[in-house]
């Protein structure tokens, strides 16, 4: 349903275009008309000059049509006689090309060409694929043959599936069950759409079902995409492996097939390869066969029902390790021999099967597959990826060594295997109809994170704290940008496709889903699950199969509430509010809540009259309390602009506070007196008030500000009350937001006074907590998270704000490292440690890390030794680390952007940084533009602190000079400088005045 209903969507999107560009043309011709006639005076000569003219043209036309028309049966004679070479890539790009060139498309002509159009046609589809490769290690090269099993719903000549980059080398199709095959007038690659196109010379008939054979060969590239290769040394040798991605568009570069999500088939892969190698795919190996010359076939077992952009296979001398879960599932931990050997891979292993009995636990389904195999290798474009029964990882993200890792690299290994066995389920087994909701999978996968941590290691305590900094906090500032978009975006053109797996995608996902767990109950919100998972096990289902779910789980409970009504306002809007809460003059006990369209740029928000009538609905959660204690909750849903309310008993000494442990994806403000009497409560007796709520009102209180919601004296006040915090979620908050204001005013003369009040906060609790033990006592596994971060957290801002026993101790341990040549940093502050060290001790410092960073071998440590040169604050070092950066033999590719963006991070890099990037901008652009991902982050990550009028200029000026299609990236950091040159121009001052008066007083 929902399938046919974005395919009129897609066609009429054509047609519109189509049309708008007749309409233009026809425009411009009567605009000519209305010139000629109109404006020049009316004249006999002038009359019969237009006749003469208008003669002549309509000759022109005429003498061009012929011309064209006499090109065209050229071109098609030309394209017939390649149609059946048995290379049909050349030949018929060149005709396509002609066809295209020759005149403009319209609609009869596109109507009659389904290659021309985004989406498959869907008159045929497959429902098996046999698919048998032949690896060539020694060449990069492979050759495959795929039988694909299509029923055919509606009659048509045309067979089209994708393929991309592949050499096709035979056709063949033939009824089900007959072997001589039909008459095939030509095929033809169409590189446009990435499409084959075969075109029968007679009719397939509906439901009849038919086999497509198709004989092709292609190179395993050099490029992190489709069958790709990479390689890595062992005992001073260099080993090559061979390994698939293929999500979201990228199994057409390996085999022809339907490659889209919701053409699921069964698959059945064989592969033939040299023996010195092993085979992995999604299934496990069915039949082995031997042949001369060292040559082993391995077929796998048939898959069930599934889309291509998961399927996967790998080629490689990997050792492993592996497990059962009690369910009988086999779990294998793939990696370099001697990572295993190490131990490297037992933590994410052993994760693993507990994480499987987890989700078979909470989803009330049984793992599809008889085994997981998990597989670490050296290089690959995404930290992960979830392909069933086969996921990949990059190695950093899944191999851990306990004894050394900090607490965040321990984290994140364990939240990249929590979210790709998500994904078995929500993904693989249930998968969406179409990219545009994308962010179905890719939200839930991220917010288990949370969920999945939390049952590993509950005392991390995850869903109700970490999930606030990290994810909603983060991803609430890229939203409150007006050039953000809504999480459900319509994928018109192939290019929309990768731009959907944005953090928007991933990480305003997991907030909305999260809203909704929590105002349903996370008990109904399982039930509601588990029953939509049942439904469409095997298939695919779009948002509104999720919300139908979910409703009915509710329905079943007694209670109505429209989930699709609901979401919608938050999927398909962009944004979200800020919800004011303000006590009513006349009647105290009365609240009066309004809603708007939070945005950071004021300007923006008075000019665009559209966003101003946004609404939302709004499930709004209150509580009322005194400085001893909270005395009522309550839930009440906000569906209009403005609503008036009774909450409870107010009197006037009485405050209230709205989103209760931040659940809701919106942010709150108050009457000022109400901030005054929260702040009251946070500095008498702060635990009254939830640690998420905390957190959430530091967070709050910073970013209205920063948007001119609220006086700048208020997040400032607030922050007093750290000294008696004890907790580290909040420090955690205000870390963030510190650091951030910082970049802002970094660059201000009486930068001091806001040095010294931060110091002024933090001092005591750096007092209390002093600095970890040893690094030959500190195991995270041992150390209790919450201490332990917390304590970073107050180092670190107390040796980036300046006080003094915290650069001394700094400078002391880095001292200690170079004189005995052993390290015993703590591994949890060392990024701490370097920088602070590299920026206030002499170049010999730079020297000494920089050869550390060549020297060592974990990749981990190498990252960090690496961004802690960028904290020197001698220009020359820096521009020598700038440049150094560009060699690939020095920094790996995925390293290059974090050393600019660190760069860019301290006041006396910010220029170089943007200086050396608008230098440069051609090299990136062709070493990282094709991943929108990473680009996106550079550009981000250079211009995010640049704040003057100046740099804005240039920033304008550089976007106009850059080639169409470049621009793009550079909407959202056009409009985050503008917003930078605003605050200095209209808040800044007022900030710097109530500092100078409070250090006064
Ligand atoms: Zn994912």
């Amino acid at each position: 349903m929902v399938l046919e209903d974005k395919r009129d969507k897609s066609m009429s999107f054509t047609q519109m275009v189509i049309e708008e560009d007749s309409m233009r043309n026809g425009r411009g011709l009567s605009d000519q008309w209305a010139d000629s006639v109109v404006v020049r005076p009316r004249t006999t000569e002038r009359h019969i000059t237009v006749h003469r003219r208008l003669v002549l043209g309509f000759a022109i036309s005429i003498l061009g049509l012929i011309i064209v028309t006499i090109i065209a049966v050229l071109l098609s004679v030309k394209f017939e006689e390649c149609g059946n070479e048995s290379s049909a890539r050349v030949g018929n790009t060149t005709a396509y090309n002609g066809r295209e060139s020759s005149s403009n498309p319209n609609r009869s002509k596109t109507a009659g060409q389904p290659w021309a159009q985004l989406r498959l046609p869907a008159s045929v589809k497959p429902s098996h694929y046999d698919l048998n490769i032949t690896v060539f290690m020694d060449n990069f090269t492979f050759s495959g043959v795929v039988s694909i099993q299509i029923d055919c719903v509606k009659s048509t000549r045309y067979i089209v599936l994708h393929a991309d980059k592949l050499r096709i080398k035979g056709v063949e199709v033939t009824v089900e069950n007959r072997s001589a095959p039909l008459g095939l007038r030509r095929y033809f690659l169409y590189p446009q759409n990435q499409m084959l196109v075969i075109i029968l010379t007679h009719d397939l008939k509906a439901h009849q079902r038919y086999t497509v054979t198709l004989n092709y060969g292609a190179l395993i590239a050099d490029e992190l995409l489709g069958f790709f290769r990479s390689s890595y040394v062992t005992a001073g040798e260099r080993r090559y492996l061979a390994v698939t991605q293929f999500s979201p568009t990228h199994a057409r570069k390996t085999f022809p097939c339907f490659d889209e999500p919701v053409y699921k088939a069964t698959f059945r892969i064989g592969i033939k390869y040299q023996d010195t190698y092993l085979a992995l795919s999604n299934m496990p190996v069915d039949v082995t066969t031997h042949e001369e010359g060292g040559w082993v076939t391995d077929r796998f077992v048939q898959t069930p029902r599934m889309s291509t952009y998961y399927l996967a296979w790998a080629i490689c001398n990997f050792t492993y390790k592996e497990t059962v879960t009690d369910s009988g599932i086999t779990v294998g931990l793939y990696a370099r021999p001697d990572a295993i050997q190490q131990g490297s891979g037992d933590y994410a292993l052993n994760i693993t099967k507990r994480l499987l009995e987890f989700y078979e636990d909470y989803f009330n389904i049984s793992y599809s597959l008889p085994k997981l195999d998990l597989l670490a290798v050296p290089k690959f474009p995404y930290a992960a990826m979830e392909n069933w029964g086969l996921s990949v990882f990059v190695e950093e993200r899944i191999l851990l060594d306990t004894e050394v890792s900090s607490i965040s690299h321990f984290l994140d290994v364990t939240m990249v295997v929590i979210h790709e066995i998500c994904h078995q389920w929500f993904g693989d087994l249930v998968t969406p109809i179409w990219w545009e909701d994308v962010w179905l999978k890719e939200g839930f996968a991220h917010y288990f994170e949370y969920i999945g941590t939390d049952y590993l290691h509950p005392e991390f305590n995850m869903e109700k704290q970490r999930f606030l900094t990290d994810n909603l906090h983060e991803v609430m500032v890229l939203d409150g940008l007006a050039s953000s978009h809504p999480i459900s975006q319509e994928v018109l053109q192939a290019t929309d496709i990768d731009r959907v797996f944005d953090w928007i995608a991933y990480k305003k996902g997991a907030a909305l889903i999260r809203m909704v767990a929590n105002f349903m109950g996370q008990n109904v919100f399982q039930k509601g699950l588990q029953a939509f998972l049942t439904a469409h096990m095997y298939g695919n289902a779009g948002r509104n199969d999720l919300w139908n779910k979910l409703r009915e789980t509710l329905q079943k409970i007694g209670k109505n509430i429209n989930i699709k009504e609901v979401m919608d306002c938050w999927t398909l809007q962009m944004g979200y509010p800020v919800v004011t809460i303000v006590r009513n003059e006349k009647n105290v006990d009365i609240l009066t809540i309004t809603q708007e369209h939070f945005l950071y740029d004021h300007n923006r928000k008075s000019t665009n009259s559209s966003n101003s009538s946004y609404l939302w609905k709004i499930p709004l959660t209150v509580a009322v309390g005194n400085l001893s204690h909270i005395s009522t909750e309550t839930m009440i849903w906000i569906n209009n602009k403005t609503e008036n309310h009774q909450i409870g008993m107010l009197d006037e000494n009485i405050w209230f506070l709205g989103n209760l442990n931040q659940t809701g994806y919106f942010r709150v403000n108050y009457d000022l007196k109400n901030w005054r009497l929260l702040i009251e409560q946070l500095m008498t007796k702060p635990e009254v008030i939830s640690v998420g709520n905390r957190a959430g009102l530091i967070d709050d209180a910073f970013n209205l500000a920063r948007a001119g919601y609220l006086p700048q004296s208020i997040p400032l006040e607030i922050i007093k009350y750290l000294h008696k915090e004890k907790e580290f979620l909040p420090w955690h908050a205000a870390s963030n937001v510190l650091l951030y204001l910082d970049r802002l005013v970094d660059r201000n003369k009486e930068y001091n006074i806001f040095k010294q009040y931060v110091v002024q906060q933090v001092a005591s609790m750096y007092l209390a907590l002093g600095w970890p033990e040893d690094a030959a006592n500190s195991s995270v596994v041992q150390a209790s998270y919450q201490t332990e971060e917390l304590r970073r957290k107050v180092l670190l801002l107390s040796c980036k704000f300046g006080i003094v026993h915290c650069h001394n101790k700094a400078t002391l341990l880095l001292s200690k490292w170079m004189e005995t040549g052993q390290n015993r940093i703590p591994p949890n502050v060392r990024d701490i440690v370097y920088c602070t060290g590299i920026s206030l001790m002499d170049d010999n410092v730079w020297e000494f890390i920089w050869s550390k960073y060549q020297s060592s071998t974990v990749v981990l440590e190498r990252k960090i030794l690496l961004e802690s040169l960028a904290c020197s604050k001698n220009p020359l070092l820096l521009s020598r680390l700038l440049n150094l950066s560009l060699s690939s033999q020095l920094v790996p590719d995925q390293n290059v952007i974090d050393v600019i963006i660190h760069v860019a991070k301290y006041p006396n890099g910010r220029d170089l940084a943007w200086k050396f990037f608008q230098e440069k901008w051609a090299t990136f652009n062709s070493r990282f533009g094709e991943a929108l991902f990473i680009i996106s982050r550079l550009i981000k990550g250079v211009t995010e602190f640049l704040s003057t009028e100046v740099e804005f200029n240039e920033l304008k000026s550089f976007v106009k000079n850059l080639r169409k299609g470049e621009d793009a990236s550079f909407t959202q950091a056009i409009e985050i400088v503008d917003t930078n040159v605003r605050w200095h121009d209209q808040l800044e001052d007022e900030l710097f005045q109530w500092l100078r008066n409070s250090l006064n007083s």
